[in-house]
């Protein structure tokens, strides 16, 4: 390996993984990083419901790599879709057929959303994985409320019936978003529109919210997303998804022009293509040092990954885990330039929390789950999240200023998030300087 130009290391994705690992291989003078994603920004998902809910604009939760590695001249990034993987050659061919090839490859391309063959969910469903994803379910939300307010009779028509599918963070964290959006802003913004005519229905397979904490972590949300009048229709599934209408497993039909998908997501679509072992949700399975089995030069990390760890068997798709297992593997890379080795991973679990709305978290912290709610979640929260934005590059007091205000006030909404009608403006930003208008999405 070339010590004067420095190891080639190409990284595909660049969110919580692949920043991490750049990061850390920044002010190696012996390394030269390539970071690729197609949009040349880092996306902050936790905060994707506030985007979808018009609490912040798009461009509060986008980091720019430019600006993220400004001064770093080891890392370039480089905005492209990646297409394809070669293994064996260590090279990655971009959509404009160009290949970059390097001494490691580290796959962090993360995951999309699953919609499990359900007729009709990928024509009409709105996903909630990514900004465009949030900015589509604004407008969405937006407009509706804009056609029912010109034409009350819409209402009846299921117009400002919203139906969530999915009662996992994603989903009931969107509920408890949307229910706070509809009573405590929309009355301002049409104060002839009856909020009883507003319904938030979260559909379920499971009968249980938030699957992966405790009963009582279940009880709790079930117990603040009714007290803010989201309907709860558990243990049934949606089989169909129509342009103005969902049909449920048990027969019953609901009238609605906006579904949120929250209902599952898998592997990225390049893991497919890169002829790798699979595991669940078409996540690639990894050695005990993040690497691919038969090719130790080849690193995958974050969503994409299927990382196996002790009896819990997989690690959940979690920011932490995503930037821990980045940082990772940038660690093993360094040590095969030092030559003193690789170490499996190890993952520091700080827990697993969702925020439900205002006034209204739940936490389960440290491997030995210990459970909080309310306030105290909520400071969990914001810990742990606050973390994970400054390690994105973003401004944290500020961050956590907004956060406690957001948690404790009932929240006022800029106009121009509120129209549906004009460009998306920035409201505040926590990047340290201003980003770049993300791309295309
Ligand atoms: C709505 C929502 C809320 C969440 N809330 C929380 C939370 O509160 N706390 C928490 O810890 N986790 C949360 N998560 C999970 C967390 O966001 C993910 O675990 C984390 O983003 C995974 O990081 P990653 O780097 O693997 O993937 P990502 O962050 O998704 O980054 C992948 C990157 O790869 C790029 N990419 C993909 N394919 C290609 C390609 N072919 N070519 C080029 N670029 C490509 C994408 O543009 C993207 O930038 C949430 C997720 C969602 C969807």
């Amino acid at each position: 390996m070339g010590e004067q130009s420095g190891t080639k290391i190409v990284i595909v994705g660049g969110g919580f993984a692949g920043v991490a690992c750049a990061k850390l291989l920044a002010n190696e003078a012996r390394a030269q990083v390539t970071l690729i994603d197609r949009n040349g920004y880092q996306q902050f998902q936790p905060l994707l419901y506030q985007v979808a809910t018009a609490e912040l604009a798009g461009k509060d939760i986008a980091f720019d790599h430019t600006e993220v590695f400004r001064g770093q001249s080891s890392v370039t990034p480089v905005k492209a879709d990646a297409v394809a993987v070669d293994l064996d050659r260590r090279s990655v061919t971009l959509a404009d057929k160009t290949t970059i090839s390097g001494d490691y490859v580290v796959l962090a391309a993360g995951a999309q959303p699953n919609f499990f063959h359900t007729k009709g969910a990928s024509e009409f469903a709105f996903p909630l994985y990514n900004l465009t994803d949030a900015r589509h379910v604004r407008e969405r939300i937006l407009q509706l409320y804009a056609d029912a307010n010109a034409k009350p009779e819409l209402v009846d028509d299921g117009a400002l019936t919203f139906v969530v599918v999915g009662g996992g963070p994603t989903g009931v964290e969107i509920s408890g978003a949307l229910s706070d959006l509809v009573h405590d802003v929309m009355p301002h913004r049409y104060p002839h529109l009856a909020v009883a005519g507003t319904r938030i229905i979260l559909v379920d397979v499971g009968h249980t919210l938030l699957a992966p904490f405790t009963d009582e972590s279940h009880a709790y949300a079930a117990k603040q997303l009714q007290r803010r009048g989201v309907e709860l229709r558990l243990g049934t599934a949606v089989t169909e998804v129509a342009r103005d209408h969902v049909v449920l497993r048990d027969g019953s039909t609901i009238q609605t022009h906006l579904v949120i998908w929250g209902g599952g997501e898998m592997a990225a679509e390049i893991a497919g293509d890169a002829g790798i072992g699979q595991g669940r949700g078409g996540r690639i399975d990894v050695r005990p040092d993040l690497s691919v089995p038969g090719h130790p030069n080849v690193f995958v990390v974050g969503d994409i990954a299927n990382i196996s760890y002790g009896d819990e068997g997989a690690l959940p798709q979690l920011g932490s885990v995503a930037q821990q297992s980045g940082t990772w593997a940038a660690k093993n890379i360094l040590g095969d330039i030092d030559g003193t080795g690789r170490e499996p991973f190890h993952y520091r679990d700080k827990g697993i929390m969702a925020m439900i709305g205002r006034k209204a978290a739940v936490a389960e912290l440290g491997p030995h789950r210990h459970e909080l709610h309310g306030r105290l979640a909520f400071a969990a929260w914001l810990g742990v999240h606050a973390e994970l934005l400054s390690n994105a590059g973003a401004e944290v007091r500020a961050f956590v200023a907004w956060a406690e205000d957001f948690y404790l006030r009932p929240h006022h909404r800029s106009a121009e998030l509120l129209d549906p009608s004009r460009v998306e403006l920035p409201k505040i930003h926590w990047g340290q300087s201003t980003p770049k208008a993300p791309g295309s999405t």
